[in-house]
């Protein structure tokens, strides 16, 4: 069993708190608050317990000096300070004499947040290579490390491996909650039926031939499947499509034909907007200037069809571009189906949770996770650094 943040005495100690702010942004505006509202379990008990709380956090990908402007941290202190009901001093810097002697003033109970530790990354991407020196400056600012990043613990980053390797460290209420919901799957209820859809396609394209063989179905939509009917033969338009996978795929659905579930209809359109002329087409008669932006009637249908035998359902990724109110409907109509259904349904992921948010799906399912590859990685069975790195003790 791994430490958590209850076996630490936190009064008057510098309790570094790694949590997952990585949230959608819109023109500044905040879309969905589902990884700030997990997060403030453990930090009230920090604060309870009269702990000086450092919070540290990435955002988005930083490439470029361009990039920072779109991902500080400042709009989630904002945020966090009005759900705390406390002040959150903001630092507006990974490190420097401004975060160490803010640090020195804290006075017990006091939070600080500094600012996206993917700043880092402009410095030989300090913090996604886990660079030893960064590591050990942050390990310097506090006594006692938590993580509570669920949706960052498959990484070996700095600030979820580097610190937690050189200070006491132990899990908060977040991933302890999270990995509790993921162990059902370990023996899920059978029919156990996964659904994969979104964009990040080369992220989790790869992990599908290790979650095929657990199991009895994959249905798959969204972004992810046009690469799969591209592989059949299919004309795919300019749709989304992984060209690199397509070699895998093709043996993906040679070796595992009777458990892969393609769409067989989608709703196509010319353009990545929600105000140019869309149609519902079948996947034989799409046009080269078309691409497709959700699942179609039919395939809604079918999956409905599938998804009343399952006993147990695991979800990551939206089947369509749900932002979109034109392609909304095949995300909305499944989860609808999902949350009916009298099954173990567990949803992974930051855009299938804010799409159930936005549907108001979100309470009507057993678990909704805040991680997506994390999530998927668990499944699949792989040992996840933010994890193994934290200290065990007998259970
Ligand atoms: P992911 O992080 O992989 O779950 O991807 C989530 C994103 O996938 C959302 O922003 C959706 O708009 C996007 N998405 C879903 N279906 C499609 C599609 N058919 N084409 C382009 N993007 C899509």
């Amino acid at each position: 069993m791994n430490k958590t943040i209850k076996d630490y005495d936190l009064t008057g100690k510098k309790v570094l708190i790694r949590c997952d702010f990585n949230v959608p942004i819109i023109n500044g505006e905040i879309i969905d608050e589902t990884r700030i509202d997990a997060s403030l379990k453990t930090i009230r008990y920090a604060i309870d317990r009269q702990a000086k709380v450092i919070l540290m956090s990435h955002l988005g990908r930083i490439k470029e000096e361009g990039d920072k402007q779109d991902n500080s941290l400042l709009s989630i202190s904002i945020k966090l300070s009005e759900k705390l009901d406390q002040k959150v001093l903001f630092i507006p810097q990974t490190r420097g004499l401004k975060l160490e002697t803010a640090i020195k003033k804290m006075k017990n109970g006091e939070i600080i947040l500094m600012e996206n530790t993917r700043f880092e990354d402009l410095n030989n991407e300090a913090e996604s290579k886990n660079d030893l020196e960064l590591s050990k400056y942050w390990a310097n600012l506090a006594d006692i490390y938590i993580n509570d990043a669920f949706g960052s613990i498959h990484r070996a980053h700095a600030s979820t491996y580097g610190v937690p390797s050189l200070l006491p460290n132990g899990i908060g209420f977040l991933i302890e909650k999270e990995l509790k919901a993921l162990s059902y799957f370990a023996n899920p209820e059978r029919p156990f039926i996964i659904i994969l859809g979104g964009a990040k396609i080369k992220d989790k394209i790869g992990i599908i031939d290790k979650l095929l063989p657990k199991a009895d179905l994959i249905l798959i939509g969204g972004g992810m499947s046009y690469t799969f009917l591209k592989a059949k033969g299919y004309e795919i338009g300019t749709s989304l499509l992984d060209k690199e996978s397509l070699p895998y795929v093709k043996r993906l659905i040679k070796e595992y034909n009777d458990k892969i579930v393609l769409p067989i209809d989608l709703n196509v359109t010319v353009e990545f907007s929600n105000t140019t002329i869309n149609r519902i087409v079948s996947i034989e008669n799409i046009d080269p200037k078309e691409m497709g932006m959700d699942i179609g009637p039919n395939t809604i249908e079918q999956f409905k069809q599938i998804l009343n035998t399952a006993k147990s359902v695991f979800w990551n990724g939206p089947l369509g571009v749900y932002e979109f109110s034109k392609y909304e409907i095949g995300t909305k109509k499944i989860l609808e189906v999902i949350a009916n259904i009298n099954a173990h349904v567990v949803l992974g992921g930051g855009d299938i949770v804010a799409a159930a948010n936005k549907f108001d799906y979100k309470d009507k399912v057993t678990h909704a996770c805040t991680g997506g590859g994390a999530t998927l990685e668990y499944l699949e069975g792989k040992k996840l650094p933010g994890i193994e790195i934290i200290e065990k003790i007998e259970s």
